[in-house]
């Protein structure tokens, strides 16, 4: 483990260096608070081991600003006191502190607060990566590894913001494939299921770098294209749709082509109107819904305020 010891007294400096280094962990050391926050902040320890009095930043402030810092790595605090200082001790734990640490130092003593610290560091650092790894998992779909509508939901309202503030538009790409209802009840759910997967994978080799692309519901995925106008983006629904195509999945229940096909809705969003995120999904599911009506497996425009400048 990295600990840092914060200390006034040269002799106390000394003695913890040498015992936390003889016990095999790295040291660092400071002479007195301001300079232990400032290590803390440039170097982030798993452990401070620090005295109670000293000038500037004492322990006690110490162990609040630790505390308050937001940080990814818990760091496992230990006050070092003489015995007098009950009440010290009392003050220190209410401020942050985990353990503390009787003046002068029985390096037996040290060595079992660090056995505690290095198993309550660990505990945090695993929680903190299963936190990370929930997250990820909450945003994304399980089944074709892509964005959610969780993310949609966060992505859409920021893009939308930027797009305001910036003045240039950006698009939704909305998706269904069509006459998917047939295609389960012809090759089975789970062949279903592996098209959607294609479906994903398609789409996101389709995306340009800064596009994001979502499964919005069962079998829509909504693609979103930051600072692109109508036409451009009409042009990458194209080329979405006639890849799927190209993709030559045999459906032979398609009303439309022997294969499976997607609809393709595209709206544009201009920054001088007044309108919201969420009319904007049902600026491109309208359009969606009127590729659907026209015939299937094409693209339609929903209707621009005004082509948006970008
Ligand atoms: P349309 O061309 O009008 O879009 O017809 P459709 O049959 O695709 O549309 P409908 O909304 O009637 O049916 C959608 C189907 O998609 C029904 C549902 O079982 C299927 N579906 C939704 N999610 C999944 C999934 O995760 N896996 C599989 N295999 N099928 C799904
Ligand atoms: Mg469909
Ligand atoms: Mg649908």
């Amino acid at each position: 483990m990295k600990v840092l010891v914060a200390d006034d007294d040269l002799v106390s400096r000394i003695m913890l260096h040498s015992s936390v280094e003889a016990l095999g962990h790295e040291c660092l050391v400071a002479e007195d608070g301001d300079e232990a926050w400032r290590l803390h902040q440039d170097t982030g320890p798993d452990v401070v081991i620090t005295d109670r009095m000293m000038p500037g930043v004492d322990g006690l402030e110490l162990c609040r600003r630790i505390r308050a810092r937001p940080a990814e790595r818990y760091t496992y605090i230990i006050l070092a006191t003489s015995l007098t200082e009950r009440y010290d001790v009392l003050m220190g734990m209410e401020a942050g502190a985990d353990d503390y640490l009787a003046k002068p130092l029985d390096p037996f003593d040290l060595e079992t607060r660090l056995i505690a610290a290095l198993r309550v560091t660990s505990l945090h650092a695993e929680l903190a990566r299963f936190r990370c790894e929930l997250g990820r998992l909450a945003r994304t779909d399980a089944l074709t590894q892509l964005r959610n509508r969780l993310n949609l939901g966060d992505d859409l309202a920021s893009a939308h913001a930027r797009s305001q503030r910036s003045g240039r538009g950006y698009c939704l790409v909305m998706c269904d494939v069509d006459s998917f209802k047939r295609y389960n009840d012809t090759y089975g759910h789970q062949a279903g299921d592996e098209v959607l997967r294609a479906l994903g994978a398609t789409l996101s080799a389709q995306a340009r770098q800064g596009d994001s692309v979502y499964r919005y519901g069962g079998e829509e995925f909504l693609l979103l294209l930051p600072d692109e106008a109508l036409s451009s983006a009409a042009a990458a629904g194209e080329r979405i749709r006639s890849a799927i195509e190209d993709l030559a999945i045999v459906h032979s229940g398609s009303r439309v082509a022997g294969v499976v096909t997607i609809s393709v809705g595209v709206a544009a969003f201009d920054p001088g109107e007044d309108t919201t995120s969420q009319a904007m999904l049902a600026r491109a599911d309208a359009a969606l819904y009127e590729a659907k009506t026209a015939g299937r497996n094409r693209v339609q425009l929903a209707t621009p305020v005004r082509e948006p400048a970008i």
